[in-house]
């Protein structure tokens, strides 16, 4: 039986990093892959849907032309085998780049298949029964299905077969509208599809602050995407060559068609068909592996780190765990998961960019709190590019003066956020950021003009 000094199932984001540094350190080390090297981000996740989102973006304000003072002569036509040609080449090299870096890194033996453990320490893949001492999981998610009638028996889409996508579909509907469900309408509506999202909670991203929600549900029903909120999907079914989807909507039914159905509904761990069982790794009922705050599982020797221990779902968060793991076996130090500060984005245009808390979750404290809002149609930058829509939203703690969340739906949302993460993480008080002066014209020159209007939280 081959035997190692630590295995790392899965490819995904923190899995290669790990394994460099294991190796670094003069580890001997196994690295199981079942299918695309560098998991979702690199492959169905990140890189293509912000590929897919540049072309979308493109296409918009190539329509929009003539609002810059830009003549197009005829119609704007997306050439969809081209738009696919592009990300393609976009993901290629991450996805070749990850695959060739593990498979020339030596002191690393790269397997292919789907690794199951059979004992504590012991994992098959293939048809080798590998041993290690240490055994890192970085299996990630997937599109979660549900039971809905019929949805078997259609040729649904997920997030993973989008990117095979190389054609227009003529009315494509959404079930679901949260994070990715939402990128995926707007681009596809952009590309020129119709577009239908289904939404059970009577607003979309219910995660998110009521009035983010309702900016967003706005500028999307602009763009002509009918969205259908408090609508539960009740049925599925093939009509000619059209699939419907039967809602039911305040104690009414009706039937939308269309021509294409993507489930975006949330994600499933890939824990199921692990040998979980075999190893004693204990999970939670949704099958996500549970972990302390050293990403350490109920089996010692055995990490979880990324989607699939349920404590974070993106990119950032599988890295920053790669980081907090390596930190503490190989640096002597003790970095922890509940060190980081909630941060993501979602990518709509405009996109939100979020770190810390909600108001709505500030509120639950109970503690005072300050809070100050933007309309970006007052941000001068956001004026000369002609993109207005969205706001800031900043939340500060009265007594300590920390700066408690923001929410930040407008142009470069995602990028400006970083400076209220960063002095976040500093904990230090929001005068910092008051008292810097910044640049002239951006969005962020008026994060300090905000905190200068702080209001007490009713
Ligand atoms: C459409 C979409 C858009 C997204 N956009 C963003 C974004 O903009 N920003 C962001 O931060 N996050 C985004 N995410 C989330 C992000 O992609 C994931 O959080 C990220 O990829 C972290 O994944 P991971 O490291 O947990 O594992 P993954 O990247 O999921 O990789 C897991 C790997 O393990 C392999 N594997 C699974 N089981 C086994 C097994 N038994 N044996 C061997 N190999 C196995 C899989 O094949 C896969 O390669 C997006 C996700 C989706 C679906």
């Amino acid at each position: 039986m081959p035997s190692y000094d630590a295995i790392i199932i899965g490819t995904g984001q923190s899995g290669p990093a790990l394994a460099r540094r294991l190796v670094d350190a003069g580890s001997k080390v196994a690295i199981i892959e079942r299918k695309l090297f560098g998991g979702t981000c690199v492959n169905t996740g990140c890189t293509p849907t912000k590929a897919l989102i540049a072309s979308a973006h493109a296409a918009h304000l190539a329509r929009r032309a003539a609002d810059y003072g830009v003549r197009i002569a005829g119609a704007v036509d997306v050439n969809m085998k081209a738009v696919k040609a592009r990300k393609d080449a976009v993901v290629a090299p991450s996805h070749d780049g990850v695959e060739r870096s593990l498979k020339t890194l030596e002191g690393c033996t790269v397997y292919e298949g789907h690794g199951r453990f059979v004992a504590e320490r012991k994992v098959a893949v293939n048809a080798s029964e590998l041993a290690a001492d240490r055994i890192f999981i970085n299996v990630g998610a997937r599109a979660a299905i549900p039971p809905i009638p019929g949805l078997d028996r259609v040729p649904y889409l997920t997030n993973s077969s989008m990117m095979d996508i190389d054609f227009l579909p003529a009315h494509l509907i959404v079930l679901g509208g949260s994070y990715i469900g939402l990128e995926f309408a707007q681009m596809y509506r952009r590309f020129g599809s119709e577009v239908t999202v289904i939404e059970l909670a009577p607003r979309l991203i219910a995660r998110e602050d009521e009035d983010v929600s309702q900016a967003i549900a706005d500028f999307l029903k602009e763009e002509d995407v009918d969205v259908r909120l408090g609508s539960k999907v009740v049925g599925v079914e093939t009509q000619g060559n059209s699939i419907a989807v039967s809602i039911e909507s305040a104690g009414k039914n009706s039937q939308i068609a269309g021509t294409h159905v993507l489930v975006a509904v949330g994600r499933r761990p890939n824990t199921g068909d692990l040998g979980l069982d075999k190893a004693g790794i204990a999970t939670d009922s949704r099958g996500y592996i549970q972990v302390d705050d050293w990403l350490r599982t109920n089996v010692a020797g055995v990490w979880a780190m990324g989607d699939c221990n349920g404590r974070g779902a993106f990119t950032h968060t599988s890295w920053n765990d790669f980081e907090i793991v390596a930190a503490n076996l190989l640096d002597g130090g003790d970095r922890r998961v509940s060190d980081r500060i909630t941060a993501y984005a979602l990518y709509t245009d405009p996109p939100l960019g979020r770190v810390g808390m909600t108001e709505a979750e500030v509120r639950k404290t109970g503690k005072p709190a300050l809070i100050a809002t933007l309309a970006m149609e007052h941000v001068s930058r956001a004026r000369e590019r002609g993109e207005t829509k969205g706001f800031l939203k900043i939340l500060v703690d009265r007594d300590s003066q920390q700066i408690l969340g923001a929410s930040f739906l407008g142009l470069a949302g995602d990028e400006v956020v970083h400076c209220v993460l960063d002095v976040m993480y500093a904990k230090a008080p929001y005068t910092v950021i008051q008292h810097a002066m910044h640049i002239h014209p951006t969005v962020s020159e008026f994060i300090p003009t905000m905190l200068g209007e702080l209001k007490a939280l009713q």
